[in-house]
């Protein structure tokens, strides 16, 4: 097969240049119409169409990247804390599913979990079937799982005590999919033993307040040592104070990014640079790659830069600083919301207890 559209673009298969035999395999197992990219009549033609949501890609400075797809075996969810530090607040899942007009009781608070959360066992198909496209293009394919919900809560035993097990048996069926479970209910994902090798867990810290998760989640590695485990630091809406890379070096990667979308809490660069500062530094250590995201910006994502730069590492492959082009850091200048002098000196009389500012502290006291 093959598609010409004039256009010049470069193609990047988790940070690496592909060769075009498997970008076509790709696009094609990622179910990109092939009448599509050959009516691309320009490079903006071309983003928008690869970055639709269902073809899982992303476009960055003209390089595309494949981001992996996105299925969920769980609908709904709901919120752990609505206090303004909660990483739950702004969930885009519940703003997403209330503006579809498919939640029983919108705000997605705990006390209607029993009504807001059902079992979704056709995407256990799915990935059945996405295993089988996968071995007909020899291709493997990393899967958010439950983007849109949470495989921790326990609402789900009260549904179906043996789910979450069979989700797991499932997935180790798939050893053409990487199953990257996010979960805000550590202790409930710890407690699993057995996972399939085949499976990455994350959990989300929004400030410091929920560094704990990191070492909940950490439990896990005691009956499922080889489990890689990922810290999602978003969205980032305080400092994270000290991060226990070198305690707990069985993180492979750390995910920065502020909040987006309508319900934005603005960012502070300095926290940024302080989980920089401290996985580059426990890099050297323990192999922890840094993958930056975007900055807090509505309505659309846009790249967090320090420096004019920013980092996409995986787990074994710790590619260096990308150099951002002068128009990505002009529209991150133009369009990211930080966080004030005012706002932060308030948020530091609300939370007394806020981790040393060390990264410019005296500065902010002093403001
Ligand atoms: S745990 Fe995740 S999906 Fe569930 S309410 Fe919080 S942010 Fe949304």
């Amino acid at each position: 097969m093959g598609w010409e559209t004039g256009i010049s673009w470069t193609w990047h298969r988790r940070g690496v240049a592909a060769n075009r035999t498997e970008l076509d395999l790709l696009l094609l197992e990622a179910g990109v119409p092939l009448a599509a990219l050959e009516a691309a009549g320009s490079q903006a033609d071309l983003q928008w169409l690869l970055t639709r949501p269902k073809y899982g890609f992303v476009w960055q400075d003209g390089v595309v990247y494949q981001r992996g797809g996105s299925g969920n075996v769980i609908d709904g969810c709901s919120k752990v804390g609505e206090h303004e530090m909660s990483g739950c607040l702004g969930c885009y899942a519940a703003i997403s599913d209330e503006n579809k007009g498919r939640v029983a009781v919108p705000g997605w608070h705990a006390k209607d979990a029993a009504q807001n959360i059902k079992l979704r066992p056709r995407m256990l198909d799915e990935l059945l079937a996405w295993q089988r496209r996968l071995e007909k293009v020899d291709q493997t394919r990393r899967v958010f799982l439950d983007s849109m919900s949470d495989l921790g809560h326990t609402q789900i035993d009260s549904l179906d005590p043996d789910y979450r097990q069979r989700t797991l048996e499932v997935i180790s069926r798939c050893d053409r999919i990487e199953a990257w479970i996010f979960t805000k209910r550590p202790g409930t994902l710890a407690a699993v033993k057995g996972y399939p090798k085949n499976v990455v867990l994350g959990t989300s810290v929004a400030s410091w307040l929920d560094l704990r998760r990191l070492h909940t989640l950490a439990r896990v590695s005691q009956a499922n040592p080889d489990i890689p485990l990922v810290a999602s630091l978003e969205p980032a809406v305080g400092p994270m104070g000290t991060l226990p890379w070198l305690e707990l070096p069985q993180y492979r990667m750390a995910i920065f990014g502020g909040e987006s979308g309508s319900h934005i809490r603005p960012l502070r660069l300095e926290w940024a640079e302080d989980v920089r500062r401290q996985t580059l530094a426990a890099q050297a250590q323990t192999g922890i790659a840094l993958f930056e995201k975007q900055t807090s910006a509505h309505p659309n994502e846009v790249r967090l830069l320090l420096g004019g730069c920013y980092y996409w590492q995986w787990p074994g492959e710790l590619y260096p600083a990308i150099q951002a082009s002068a128009e990505t850091a002009a529209r991150t200048a133009r369009l990211q919301h930080l966080l004030s002098d005012d706002d932060l000196r308030a948020m530091i009389s609300r939370y007394p207890d806020m981790p040393e500012l060390a990264y410019h502290w005296s500065e902010a006291a002093a403001l």
